[in-house]
């Protein structure tokens, strides 16, 4: 299935084609867009063994998944770990069906590697808390229905203690979504204005002035998201691929070229199975592996755009010619990858968060 059927989870869903419907019809009626979580909560009720075999047969028969939604990867997987159950009740189900397109509000103007300076305020009073701030880079919040998001709920702490993660329905009045305009002319992020704006008490995920916790497991499945990304990769991209068909007969710098895609190939082998085994790992438990795979798979997937645009040479970035498909994904993918290694975390940030917990080189 091509990357442009894939659907946003969303309650104004739209599809492009049937057949992306159908589809996605096909995965939720099995629970299969979530197939670890349980049956009650929407999703496919398998072991942890069988979800893997059905990820590695899907991905075999080149099937993308049938939706894009962070309550999947990110939101979802905290709530099963710290949500009560009417919240997992309340949300999980439609999460699975994706009917609910959630954006992320963690950063803030001032707060961006250093997350926990958030200064966007809540205040609890008669079961509901009044929220003043601003976000900024959330990623489509303009399209979204719900915000996951940081607030401060106690400024007389350590940063990290005064923290709570709450909910939030974007569909109230006081909101302000301004989307920001890129050089590229597209508009993936916003900023985000809250004037008095509203989160029940109980669509607050763990207790008041705990959710650093909750944002910090977030961020691990962040991270396993984005190692993850570029294993879904389209095959008339990759990397020998894109060479064979640009290069016909060979010389010597293309030998060379060459030579470079087979080493990024075993490395991206190597990943894939690193990650596995961290998947595997972190079923019964932290795995220190996980760790370093945001890091090694973002900067991996710079080199493999940038070894696609040198086998395509003068045209490999070519924008403008509609009619060069591979050349277009190659180009616009090689843009977009740079975004990688600053997103859910800069490399320079993993870096220091490797150093500190695995190596222990900083206290
Ligand atoms: C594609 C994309 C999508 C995003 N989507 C979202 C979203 O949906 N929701 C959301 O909340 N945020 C989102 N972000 C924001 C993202 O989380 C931040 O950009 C990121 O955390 C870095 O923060 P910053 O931009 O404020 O940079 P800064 O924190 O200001 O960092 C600037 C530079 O300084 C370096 N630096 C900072 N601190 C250190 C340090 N201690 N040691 C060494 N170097 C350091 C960084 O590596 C970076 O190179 C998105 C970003 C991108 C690129």
């Amino acid at each position: 299935m091509p990357v442009s059927e894939q659907v946003w989870a969303s309650s104004n869903i739209h599809f492009p084609s049937k057949d992306s419907k159908d589809w996605f019809d096909a995965m939720v009626s099995k629970g299969w867009c979530t197939p670890e979580w349980p049956k009650e909560f929407g999703g496919g009720g398998l072991t942890f063994d069988e979800s893997k075999i059905l990820k590695q047969r899907l991905k075999f028969f080149g099937c993308r998944p049938a939706q894009i939604n962070f309550g999947i990867s990110m939101l979802g997987p905290v709530l099963l770990e710290f949500g009560t159950d009417e919240q997992k009740q309340e949300f999980l189900p439609k999460i699975s069906r994706g009917e609910i397109w959630w954006c992320q509000g963690f950063s803030e103007p001032g707060a961006g590697s250093d997350l926990a300076n958030i200064s966007t305020t809540a205040y609890l009073s008669n079961g509901k808390y009044a929220i003043e701030g601003s976000k900024i880079w959330t990623s489509e919040a303009n399209k979204a229905d719900w915000m996951y998001c940081l607030v401060r709920t106690d400024k007389t702490v350590k940063k990290q203690a005064g923290i709570s993660f709450v909910l939030i329905d974007l569909k109230q009045p006081n909101i302000d979504i301004k989307p920001i305009q890129l050089l590229s002319g597209q508009s993936p992020f916003c900023q985000v204005y809250f004037d008095n704006v509203y989160a029940n008490e109980s669509h607050r995920i763990a207790a008041e002035n705990d959710g650093w916790k909750v944002a910090k497991r977030l961020l691990q499945f962040e991270r396993i998201m984005m190692a993850d990304m570029e294993s879904e990769g389209a095959v008339d991209v990759e990397p020998l691929k894109v060479f064979r068909d640009s290069h016909p007969s060979a010389s010597l710098g293309s030998k060379k070229l060459l030579k470079k895609i087979i080493a990024h190939e075993m490395r991206n082998h190597l990943i894939e199975m690193t990650m596995s085994r961290s998947t595997a790992e972190s079923q019964n438990g932290f795995s220190p592996a996980g760790l370093i795979l945001k890091y090694i798979s973002t900067e991996e997937t710079q080199t493999r755009w940038e070894l696609n645009v040198s086998s395509l040479g003068m045209g490999g970035l070519e924008i403008v010619d509609h009619s060069a498909g591979v050349k277009k994904e190659v180009s616009k993918s090689f843009f977009y990858s740079k975004a990688y290694t600053i997103a859910g975390g800069s490399s320079e940030v993993q870096l220091n968060i490797i150093s500190k917990n695995i190596l222990g080189l900083i206290s």
